[in-house]
């Protein structure tokens, strides 16, 4: 069907979701095609192509492999840490997982165990992803700058049979060592790995080795390593893999993904939503393979769709902030995925270094993760003038986006700051905390209607927690999915996201997304980055700080302070200006960019801050703890 609208498509698949979804299925490989195509017989589950049989890993790579992309790039490998580049075809990424595959199996690994994967942006750890599913392993990659403490939760949550790790990987040119935290994140898990296979990439001379458990990977491929493995036939509905939330708040929970509804949801989204196409577009995420725009946007998606995908070792910053432009410009890429926190970073420096790299090939600037404020928005789009710039908004648990513009449809106007509308398979709403509807333009809770679409949380929930996966549909009547984040929908029915609920500063009645403060203050000429808190007041119950990062060139002065409130008080309203304002060099961010207000709150509030291992960086933690301690003596005065 030719889909000619946004609306259309959305609205068909809508309304008509086994027609719209049976008709996707048929773009990918089946061992046994689907005849039930949504099972929603049990309540808040929504399972898709339940009597279907395939495989993720042959639709990744056998089916390209073996045709006609034999010798096209699939997997680039770009490391400025440590000085390598590598570029996979379709055939060596095949015979690679192949060859690990039948070290797994040799292991004794079968359907259904778990196998973590703690590794930085290495190949082998692509490999070692494919190879799971292509013998129906599940895997759980845990993001390698978790601590020990947060691998161990992951350990004891999945039970894994192998843990698969590095000696270590390099970040901002510093090598940080990862077998050290995997052997004591295993000391203190109930449930141990039979093995831990260590890619030796010679990072660490003192690599401890712990004799009868720990195995070399390099020994393993020329003991265990196979031709061929037989891709395992999985049902639709077995789980790929355990995908466990970033978290800026609470315990981290285990996202469950199918199979079959994961293959055909990620199909989808390439052509409708990134309008990516074989044998013309080339990808370039830049995300973590920890995180589940790394699964989806730098491993699966783009090799289910046969097209090259750049995996990048490093940060936008080394050896220079110029790195991620040249690399786009030698590989002419056509799409890049990254957060707005990257750009923010990237904003500091002047804009010639991009301007000066021939980037004519970028179609798209996909961005996700966090609000996407107008003024990083303003200077990207200044830059990159003939590139489409797209906000798009989704979560660990739904697997690919949930709201966004769809130029493989139609590009709907960009609003800038706006993801724009609900994509195919959702119907989202604002609400009130009973579920009624919120009017335009008043803020409310972003609820999506059932069913969720294919490769969704919605099919198999969260491991061992049913009770926790039903959570997101019992907090309101109406049978609603809660993402937990605020959001007000326009008169055009643009939706806005205004920060999770939890996030939420409530100042003398008025709820205030933190994202509201937050565009007031970035509205100051002189501010690349900022966060507002709603903190504990004595008087006032809560009153909003700020902390801001400057713009290169510009001096911390009371003058900047003082007119960075003023934005405040006529954006939002006198009541929200902030009590104080701090400007620091770093904020507390998380590795996948997302600012930790609730660090910033606990160090206001003297409060327990809690596990602080997703952090990017351990210095900002200082410096907001000393802006903290100078905001404090400058109120008392
Ligand atoms: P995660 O599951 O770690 O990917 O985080 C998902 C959360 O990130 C969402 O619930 C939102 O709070 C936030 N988020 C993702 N995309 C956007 C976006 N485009 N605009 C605003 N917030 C976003």
């Amino acid at each position: 069907m030719n889909y000619k609208s946004h609306d259309e498509i959305v609205n068909f698949s809508r309304s008509n979701p086994t027609e719209f979804w049976a008709k996707e299925a048929e773009d990918v490989f089946w061992y046994k095609k689907p005849s039930i195509i949504l099972d929603d017989s049990v309540k808040n589950y929504y399972k898709w192509f339940v009597d279907g049989k395939t495989n993720l890993c042959y639709n990744a790579l056998d089916r390209h492999a073996l045709g006609s992309k034999r010798g096209t790039a699939a997997l680039i490998w770009e490391s400025p840490e440590t000085g390598n580049s590598r570029v996979f075809t379709y055939y060596e990424l095949y015979k690679k997982v192949n060859q690990f595959a039948g070290v797994l199996k040799n292991l004794g690994v079968v359907k259904g165990d778990r196998i973590i994967i703690y590794m930085p942006l290495v190949p082998e750890a692509v490999i070692a992803m494919l190879a799971c599913v292509r013998i129906g392993a599940i895997h759980s990659v845990v993001f390698a700058g978790f601590s020990e403490d947060s691998l161990s939760d992951r350990i004891n949550d999945a039970t894994p049979k192998l843990l698969l790790t590095a000696d270590a990987c390099s970040r901002n040119g510093k090598i940080i060592k990862l077998k050290g935290i995997v052997d004591n994140s295993i000391d203190k898990s109930i449930n141990k790995p039979d093995h831990v296979i260590v890619l030796n990439r010679k990072l660490d001379p003192d690599l401890p080795w712990n004799e009868g458990r720990d195995i070399d990977w390099n020994e393993l491929l020329k003991t265990k390593g196979e031709h061929y493995v037989e891709p395992e036939i999985m049902n639709s509905t077995d789980v790929s893999y355990i995908l466990y939330t970033s978290g800026t708040t609470g315990k981290p929970k285990g996202i469950l993904r199918d199979t079959g509804g994961y293959l055909v949801g990620l199909n989808a989204s390439m052509k409708y939503i990134y309008d990516l196409q074989p044998d013309r577009d080339v990808i370039f995420s830049t995300s973590d393979i920890g995180w589940i725009v790394g699964h989806s946007y730098i491993v699966y998606a783009p090799l289910i769709i046969g097209i090259p995908t750049i995996m990048f070792e490093g940060t936008p910053i080394y050896p220079d902030e110029g790195i991620w432009w040249r690399i786009m410009e030698k590989y002419g890429v056509t799409l890049l995925w990254t957060a707005p926190t990257a750009l923010r970073i990237l904003k500091k420096y002047p804009s010639e270094i991009v301007k000066e790299r021939d980037l004519t090939s970028l179609k798209y600037v996909f961005l996700a993760g966090e609000p996407l404020d107008i003024p990083t928005y303003d200077w990207i789009k200044d830059i990159l003038k003939d590139c489409t710039i797209i906000d798009h908004f989704w979560q660990t648990e739904s697997g690919w986006p949930m709201i966004s513009n769809m130029p493989g449809v139609e590009q709907l106007k960009i609003k800038p700051g706006s993801p724009t509308k609900s994509v195919i398979g959702y119907d989202f709403l604002v609400v009130d905390e009973d579920g009624n509807e919120m009017p335009p333009g008043e803020k409310g809770i972003l609820v999506a209607k059932p069913p969720l679409p294919p490769g969704t949380i919605g099919s198999l929930g969260i491991y061992k927690n049913p009770e926790r996966y039903n959570q997101y549909w019992n907090t309101m009547p109406g049978n609603l999915f809660n993402t937990y984040d605020y959001a007000i929908l326009d008169e055009d029915k643009y939706f806005w996201i205004l920060g999770r609920a939890d996030e939420v500063i409530k100042i003398a009645a008025h709820r205030l997304g933190t994202r509201e403060l937050e565009e007031a203050v970035s509205s100051h000429p002189a501010v690349a980055e900022t966060t507002c808190v709603g903190v504990d007041d004595a008087i006032k119950g809560t009153v909003v700080i700020t902390f801001v990062v400057l713009k290169q060139g510009y001096e911390s002065s009371e003058t900047i302070k003082e007119e960075i409130k003023q934005k405040v008080a006529t954006m939002v309203g006198v009541f929200a200006v902030p009590k104080a304002v701090e400007i620091v060099n770093l904020l507390p961010k998380t590795r996948s960019g997302k600012i930790m207000r609730r660090v910033l709150k606990g160090i206001y509030e003297d409060k327990e801050i809690g596990d602080l291992s997703t952090i990017e960086d351990g210095a900002s933690i200082e410096e907001v703890t000393e802006a903290i301690k100078l905001m404090k003596l400058e109120l008392k005065k």
